[in-house]
């Protein structure tokens, strides 16, 4: 399939890149893909990557379960376990900024706004992929097909790990900044690439996940982009179920086997490592508009 190539870095507009790391597609196409950093501003991009019009081929595959709810293997079980665990975490975040109305970004099959709506908050959701948001649409919760022509503001807008997907991030920081609330809260996770189990597997870390993953946010390039979008970032938070859960993913990659003591044995050290550095496998951002 024909690839676009970007010229210009999405972050700083730097024309000047330099090679990172070469990753393969596991779960999908199996195509190997080329990660580059930009030389000003360090920002790690898959690059060339596709279109944003073949996007949709690259979802395509039993395997990529956060839009559906097929579990046929251990790794699977292990994920759906921790979704459970991590749904409240979440939602005992959102809740300390007490919103009265909560958009999920990218809501996928509603798991995360459902749970909100069941404890009595205005929940909705945006969804491009339509059979996922049929999924959550049976569920009960609004759940928008288009960000266009929306006329609304939010208390808190969540993004997890949605980011990272998205062609064109730009317009969509635009976007949640026009639609956020002025002492609104702008909640984003997102994978780490400077985690200790990011460096420890290389190409075979499973939060790679290109060509889906477009962009490989670290703390410094996230707060740039924030920060040109008048974002400011208030909060880093870890989640640490992701080190686990991302292990045992990088090392079927790697080895083609289901390796739980090892994968928590290296969840484990990333989480402690993190622990000085803050350099979790994933972060969430929490963050605050400024207005002039
Ligand atoms: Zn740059």
């Amino acid at each position: 399939m024909e690839l676009e190539n970007l010229t210009a870095c999405p972050v700083c507009q730097s024309s000047s890149f330099t090679p990172y790391l070469q990753v393969k597609d596991y779960t999908v196409s199996k195509d190997t893909f080329k990660i580059v950093r930009c030389q000003q501003c360090q920002f790690l991009f898959t690059n060339p990557r596709p279109f944003a019009q073949n996007l949709g081929s690259y979802y395509k595959s039993d395997d990529y379960i956060s839009h559906t709810n097929q579990s046929h293997n251990p790794v699977h079980l292990v994920y759906k376990l921790a979704r459970t665990q991590t749904l409240k975490w979440k939602y005992n975040l959102i809740k300390k900024f007490n919103p009265a109305t909560l958009l999920d970004y990218g809501c996928g099959t509603g798991h995360f706004l459902n749970y909100c709506a069941s404890k009595g908050m205005q929940a909705s959701g945006f969804e491009p992929d339509a059979p996922a948001r049929t999924i959550a649409a049976a569920k009960g919760v609004p759940v928008l097909p288009s960000t266009q022509q929306v006329n609304k503001q939010w208390d808190v807008i969540t993004l997890w790990h949605v980011l990272e997907h998205i062609p064109d991030v730009n317009r969509v920081m635009d976007w949640l900044y026009k639609h956020i609330t002025t002492h609104g809260k702008l909640i984003v996770a997102l994978p780490n690439p400077e985690s200790y189990d990011a460096r420890h597997f290389k190409q075979y870390w499973a939060a790679y996940d290109v060509p889906r993953h477009l962009s490989h946010f670290t703390k410094k390039t996230f707060t740039l982009l924030a920060e040109r979008h008048h974002f400011s970032v208030e909060q880093i938070l870890p989640m640490k179920l992701d080190s686990f859960y991302v292990s045992l993913l990088s090392n079927r990659y790697k080895t083609n086997g289901f390796k739980p003591i090892k994968s928590f044995i290296t969840g484990l050290k990333s989480n402690s490592y993190a622990n000085k550095t803050m350099n979790y496998s994933s972060l969430i951002y929490v963050l605050s508009p400024q207005h002039p």
